[in-house]
């Protein structure tokens, strides 16, 4: 007879075990998430008046005496459920801001409102996906590089080549440009939206430091590694009046002004990198590739509609640095760890190139080697202005409130009771026979959530 695996072994030992039927009602609850955090501890609330106890809950009658919580992970490789109610979340987060509600005013929809693309600038000619289907990168003549490699390719490359993205010659791409650029988009993105203020604060004939009394810039943007493992942005950007989306800008503060603001922004802002022998780089700007679009209740001409804008940003934060094929979702240590790494060669030689910068003293504030794994580029995903809709946190406390609504112990909030409670970390992680149950749980949600969006938009059930 074959031996059992460790994974059946502790299956057998999970569903012989007294808790076992709790313990699959907690996985349920948090939707099988792959690396639930484990807590215990206890809440009480009691009568704010007489002391007396409304509710209580303790984790000393739970299996193990302890309570799994989700790892609220956004990226679908590491915790797929998890990553999925992120996603809605940014697709919440995102609709409000364009249509309206979680606190957001309906008029929302009838400021003016773009859906901007801000890229890299070229860093070197790579291998290119033609969205003709036509050849990569076709010359009549032959020319070469001081390499010796071509500098045409008559290749057609598919969605899934391995060449697509690649630079046509390693030794001419400017690595070290792209990695410096990655380090300091936090910063032109400052640049860019200062320059959209004070190119509409000139438009309206006041000064720069007065414009907050007219109108307000809220913004929601996302980052995605291209196929050059380059990162560029998408962003919704709205005008509203001087107290936030309840309130309308000024007449004169149209879409078409918006529009020039955001394209004069993207051309005119740059960054200077710190002082180097290392290179001779002055100034790191956007890409020549541009565009912006107005955004509309429905899609019409070369409008984007809130739903699709929405959609769009939400598909995004749930990638991380490694399903885009554009780095790993973990940080890198060593030298060692770069040559281990299950990637490509463009992305080794950018992970490279980030810890040999972040070597150099006069770079040791921009911290290269720490982000050496997400190609220099860090920082959030998503991140957007206050006043642009709800926070994340704000639309988790939203569902847990519904939760505890409907499990009766709907009293968090209520002023006349006291909550008093006390919960320490005590693990985190499946075992893995439960990593397989959990994944099992995870599925059914998934495949649950598929049928009934299926039947919402009136899908055939026969
Ligand atoms: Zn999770
Ligand atoms: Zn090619
Ligand atoms: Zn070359």
């Amino acid at each position: 007879m074959r031996s059992l695996s460790e994974a059946e072994r502790d299956l057998i030992r999970l569903v012989n075990d007294p808790g076992y039927a709790r313990w699959l009602e907690q996985i349920r609850s948090i939707g099988g998430c792959a690396h639930p955090v484990y807590l215990s501890g206890c809440t009480i609330t009691r009568d704010a008046v007489t002391g007396e106890i409304i509710w209580a809950y303790s984790t000393g009658h739970e299996p193990g005496e302890r309570l799994p919580v989700r790892c609220r992970n956004r990226r679908a490789s590491v915790c797929a459920p998890c990553s999925r109610l992120h996603a809605g979340d940014t697709f919440h987060l995102v609709r409000a801001g364009l249509s309206g509600g979680k606190k957001v005013p309906d008029a929302v929809r009838n400021r003016p409102r773009l859906f901007v693309t801000l890229t890299a600038p070229s860093f070197g000619p790579v291998h290119r996906v033609a969205e003709d289907g036509g050849p990569c990168r076709p010359r009549r003549d032959a020319p070469v590089c001081e390499h010796g490699r071509l500098l045409g390719c008559g290749l057609v490359h598919s969605e899934d080549d391995r060449l697509a993205g690649l630079p046509l010659c390693a030794d001419c791409y400017d690595y070290t440009s792209h990695v410096l650029w990655h380090t300091h988009t936090g910063r032109l993105w400052d640049r860019f939206t200062t320059a959209v203020r004070r190119h509409l604060a000139s438009a309206g004939g006041i000064p720069r430091s007065r414009l907050g009394d007219d109108l307000v810039v809220s913004f929601a943007k996302v980052a995605e590694f291209q196929r050059r493992a380059a990162v560029h942005f998408h962003a919704v950007v709205r005008l509203d009046g001087p107290d936030g989306p309840g309130t309308s800008p000024p007449a004169w503060a149209t879409a078409q002004l918006l529009l020039d603001a955001v394209r004069h922004a993207a051309a005119s802002s740059f960054v200077t990198p710190p002082d180097s022998d290392a290179y001779g780089i002055e100034r790191l700007a956007w890409g020549a590739q541009f565009d912006a679009r107005p955004i509309r209740s429905f899609s019409e001409g070369d409008a984007l509609s809130d739903e699709a804008v929405a959609a769009y940003v939400a598909k995004y934060v749930s990638k991380g640095a490694a399903e885009t094929a554009a780095g790993l979702d973990y940080r890198i240590t060593s030298l060692d760890d770069i040559r281990a790494a299950a990637v490509n060669g463009h992305v080794r030689a950018l992970m490279g190139t980030c810890w040999r910068l972040g070597g150099l003293a006069e770079l040791e504030h921009l911290r290269l080697r720490g982000w050496a794994h997400s190609l220099g580029h860090r920082g959030h995903i998503l991140t957007k202005s206050r006043r642009y809709s709800t926070t994340y946190a704000a639309l988790r406390a939203d569902r847990a409130a519904h939760l505890r609504t409907g499990t009766g112990t709907g009293t968090a909030n209520d002023p006349d009771t006291i909550t008093e409670s006390a919960w320490r970390y005590v693990g985190s992680g499946h075992t893995p026979g439960a990593a397989q149950l959990a994944a099992g749980i995870a599925e059914d949600h998934a495949q649950n959530r598929e049928i009934g969006r299926e039947i919402r938009q009136g899908g055939d059930c026969a």
